[in-house]
């Protein structure tokens, strides 16, 4: 028996970590977090019996305390609820697949508690990775990737030692809007960027993969998990989505993981670890129907978010959550129409360049940033792009 709780269970990670639960009656659910799908979290409850379930908004918490009556459960909300559904005492693991910064105070809990963590959530190493990582050594626990190129990683190392590592090729798909220029991603709609060739994922990292800040976002995830120099981590774009990352060693050799585009397999992959299992109703790579498979150059010219992450890797410290706070807020204002599909970029440009950078930032550190990155860009946006809230 393994159990587990899910943090983010209504999405699209937390949705397709379920898929993979049902299918296997070894794993047992003890608590799941959402923010406030309760219509989806009330069948979750139904059909995976978890002890505790936190709704990060309180008002929709208390509706689904109504709807669960009959069952002997505990409702919980607000981030002390989150911290109570990641540490609770029977999970042996914490899937973290919530979207965004939030997921920071919950995984540093789950860790000080004991549990492994299978990390969806990118956004929290990206901004504490320097916070995360020991902590994980000081605790013992794993720190499974579930992102995918992170997985191939993490595949393509076992056996190797770290100091056999040369480099790491994240392969990237380029998103929709690969092969345009600057001028052509001017009057970019929502629902332009909301069409992934290869990926069916939730609307946050969908835009970021349009823009190519979430490359960025997973080359500063990636510089954390396999503590390699963030120079030493080079996006290759390769549009087919087949090979999932690579590693470059020191006698040249590369290994690369490759399968069919579908997150289960390394959701699986995180789960199960160090096994290997069937993967129920997963396609299969055929090599005889698979034509090319290609590979370019990013053009960090016209996706200069990519090229803003490098800079804000490289500079450290507090940067990496300046960049990763003004992407937050400028996609949720996409999202809304409020601002165009350069405004986000544009943005975090303008945040970093404002911010004096703190050389090893404390958590509380970290969300005093998060917070007056929100204040600047906000101001930012009402007086260039005429943003009104
Ligand atoms: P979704 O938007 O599909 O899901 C986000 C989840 O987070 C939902 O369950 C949502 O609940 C929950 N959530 C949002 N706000 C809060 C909150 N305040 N408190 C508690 N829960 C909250 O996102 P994805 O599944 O696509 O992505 C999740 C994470 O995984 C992101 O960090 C993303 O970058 C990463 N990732 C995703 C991949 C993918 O294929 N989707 C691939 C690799 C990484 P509700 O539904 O109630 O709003
Ligand atoms: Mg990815």
């Amino acid at each position: 028996m393994r159990n587990i709780a899910i943090l983010g269970s209504t999405g699209s990670i937390g949705t397709q970590t379920l898929d993979i639960v049902r299918e296997h009656k070894e794993i047992k659910i003890t608590a799941l977090a959402a923010g406030s799908n309760i219509e989806l979290l009330e069948k979750q409850i139904r059909e995976f019996h978890p002890k505790i379930v936190c709704v990060y908004h309180e008002n929709m918490a208390m509706k689904l305390r109504e709807k669960v009556k009959d069952l002997t459960i505990t409702i919980v909300s607000g981030m002390d609820g989150l911290i109570s559904c990641a540490t609770e005492g029977e999970a042996e693991m914490v899937v973290t697949a919530m979207v965004g910064m939030i997921g920071i105070r919950p995984t540093i809990e789950a860790i000080k508690a004991g549990k492994d963590i299978a990390l969806a959530n990118k956004e929290t190493l990206v901004t504490a990775g320097h916070i995360i990582m020991p902590l994980v050594k000081e605790y013992n626990v794993a720190l499974l990737p579930v992102d995918s190129e992170h997985s191939a990683i993490f595949q393509a190392l076992q056996g190797e030692a770290h100091k056999s590592m040369k480099h790491i090729l994240l392969t990237a798909s380029g998103g929709p809007f690969r092969g345009r220029k600057l001028s052509e991603l001017q009057n970019i709609r929502k629902e332009d960027a909301l069409k992934h060739p290869n990926w069916s994922m939730g609307q946050k990292i969908t835009i970021d993969s349009a823009t190519m800040v979430n490359k960025g976002l997973e080359v500063m995830e990636a510089r954390w998990l396999f503590d390699l120099e963030i120079d030493k981590i080079q996006v290759v774009v390769h549009p087919q989505s087949i090979i999932h990352s690579m590693v470059e060693y020191i006698d040249g050799s590369v290994i690369a993981q490759m399968g069919i585009p579908d997150m289960r397999l390394p959701i699986q992959y995180a789960l199960f670890y160090p096994e290997r299992i069937d993967l129920i109703g997963g396609k299969q790579l055929d090599f005889t129907t698979l034509k090319q498979i290609t590979f370019e150059e990013p053009d960090m010219d016209t996706f200069f978010g990519l090229a803003l992450a490098y800079e804000a890797g490289r500079n450290g410290g507090s940067m990496p959550t300046v960049y990763n706070a003004a992407n937050e807020w400028a996609v949720a204002r996409f999202l809304e129409n409020k601002i165009g599909f350069l405004a986000i970029p544009t943005i975090i440009k303008e945040a970093m360049k404002n911010h004096k950078r703190i050389e090893n930032p404390s958590l509380i550190d970290i969300l005093n940033v998060e917070n007056e990155t929100y204040d600047f860009v906000k101001e930012y946006a009402e007086s260039e792009f005429k943003y009104k809230p």
